[in-house]
């Protein structure tokens, strides 16, 4: 198994960007947040843990501009909506997703 630096991970060092909470639910870790997000069937999911892709964008409390947050998954990577669709300081940026 090649880790994402290329380091071959040992037995037991798994990691993954998203993970299967039940039969509808898939959580990742927000790094703007710092919270988990849900998406579920109404989102296209690429099946890959590793570098999971949603479609279309998640948009967490949408009416609170206090905890809005508002995002693109692709290949692992988190892209964050600038101005006031998010309300944290990654607001704007692309960052990799933390694993979990
Ligand atoms: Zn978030």
């Amino acid at each position: 198994m090649v880790g994402l630096k290329g380091s071959i991970l040992k037995r037991g060092d798994y990691v993954a960007k998203a993970r299967r909470m039940n039969d509808e639910k898939i959580m990742f870790q927000c790094p703007g947040c710092g919270h988990a997000h849900l998406v579920d069937e109404r989102w296209d999911f690429n099946g890959d843990f590793d570098m999971p892709t949603f479609h279309p964008s998640v948009l967490v409390s949408k009416d609170d501009p206090k905890r809005r947050c508002h995002s693109f998954v692709t290949d692992g990577k988190i892209r964050f909506l600038a101005g006031k669709e998010c309300h944290h300081d990654l607001a704007g940026e692309v960052v990799e997703l933390p694993d979990l």
